[in-house]
């Protein structure tokens, strides 16, 4: 099928999600997947390939008409990956992936010998950018099969809990709708651990004081209404695009192409500022953060000593803790990231008990610095490949 418009390239990547579970789930259970799933990620592959190009960009068009400027390598990787999983061992898999890093093998090597002699209570980790490898756009990020098969066999084999910890909403278009693990694998954490899923399909949610909840509801109407209209379209299409978090709201204002010119993205951030002060002149409810590519809007939380603060991972962390009785305090606990909103999360595991590993996927040395001033089991990987497989290592020799 020719794929011309957004919203068929959505569909399309949608369709691959509903296959890569069946193929988890089978190889899970030590059977040959289904031939139709791999016809499934083959085709799709194909679609991709086949969408027009304008200077090495694959062009698409939104349901009004536009042109959009899409670089494509997430999905196309991925799937390049799990359609060699498929076809081969897992050896040669593996040899398959150390030609895209430099340093694979050893790293994979290295970090199997220094985390095998443990049994961990706790796992808990970021997605993206850490046991998931990076793409510009949410709607389509679906996580890969081999990934998916990975990480469940490590939280089936080597640890009593495993938590995805992300920022991005847990459900109407968020975290469940990329995730290709089995249910019961993983405790699932959306908008920062403010809302959780557990094992068993159970939700929990951070309570939301109602004045506050009203307040988020207006602006996100506003905002909502801001990206509908011309001007302003393109922020709801690019990178993170706007997502209706639990206690937060994220708009993006660039993406890691650079798509929008230097002096539009700031315009855009100081209208956004705009409307966020009108609802909340005295910055009570809201607090701005912006990572470059994103204004993420969050609700404020009272903080022990500091009075009013936004809610991070690291109190997502303890909020898990609470609720999902993780046993932090118990140990040994394995704390995974690669940015620095995630050393918060480290900071509250370490808090609880300071027998904790930390893994970071990062080549900053100023963050390596950071992960190793607060945890002395500090390891750090070039890339999500490499964590993967070594989690993938560790719980085949359980
Ligand atoms: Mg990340």
């Amino acid at each position: 099928m020719k794929i011309t418009t957004f919203s068929q390239f959505q569909e399309l990547m949608q369709n691959t999600c509903i296959s890569r579970r069946e193929i988890v789930e089978a190889i899970l259970r030590e059977e040959r997947p289904d031939e139709k799933y791999l016809m499934c990620l083959l085709n799709a592959r194909t679609s991709l390939e086949d969408i027009d190009k304008e200077d090495d960009k694959s062009i698409l068009r939104s349901d009004d008409g536009k042109k959009i400027y899409l670089e494509l390598e997430y999905e196309l990787n991925e799937l390049n990956k799990d359609i060699y999983y498929l076809q081969q061992n897992e050896k040669t898999f593996y040899r398959y992936l150390n030609g895209f890093y430099e340093f694979f093998e050893e790293e994979v090597q290295r970090l199997t010998k220094e985390l095998s002699h443990l049994n961990f209570n706790n796992f808990i980790t970021d997605r993206d950018g850490t046991v998931n490898n990076y793409c510009g756009r949410y709607s389509t990020s679906i996580q890969s099969a081999y990934n998916g098969v990975f990480l469940s066999r490590f939280a089936y084999n080597c640890a009593k809990h495993s938590v995805i910890l992300t920022s991005a909403p847990l459900e109407g278009f968020g975290l469940m709708d990329i995730n290709v693990m089995p249910q019961e694998a993983f405790n699932y954490a959306g908008s920062k651990g403010r809302e959780l899923m557990n094992t068993e399909g159970k939700l929990f949610r951070y309570p939301i004081n109602p004045d506050q909840q009203q307040k988020l509801d207006e602006l996100n109407n506003v905002l909502g209404e801001l990206v509908k209209g011309p001007r302003y379209e393109i922020f709801s299409r690019i990178g993170s695009g706007l997502q209706f978090k639990f206690g937060q709201t994220t708009i993006a204002r660039q993406d890691i192409h650079n798509s929008i010119p230097e002096q539009e993205t700031n315009e855009f951030k100081q209208v956004i500022e705009e409307k966020v002060s009108e609802i909340d002149p005295d910055q009570q409810i809201f607090r701005i953060e912006d990572t470059g590519k994103d204004l993420e809007i969050i609700l404020t939380v009272q903080s022990d000593n500091k009075g009013l603060k936004d809610f991070d991972k690291g109190d997502g962390v303890l909020f898990m803790n609470d609720e999902l009785g993780l046993g932090l305090n118990k140990g040994p606990n394995l704390i995974c990231g690669d940015t620095e909103s995630d050393v918060r999360m480290l900071e509250a595991a370490m808090k609880k008990n300071s027998n904790t590993y930390a893994v970071f996927v990062t080549t900053d040395e100023e963050l390596k610095k950071q992960v190793s001033d607060v945890c002395s089991n500090s390891f750090f990987v070039e890339t999500p490949d490499v964590l993967v497989c070594v989690l993938n290592n560790l719980a085949k020799t359980k």
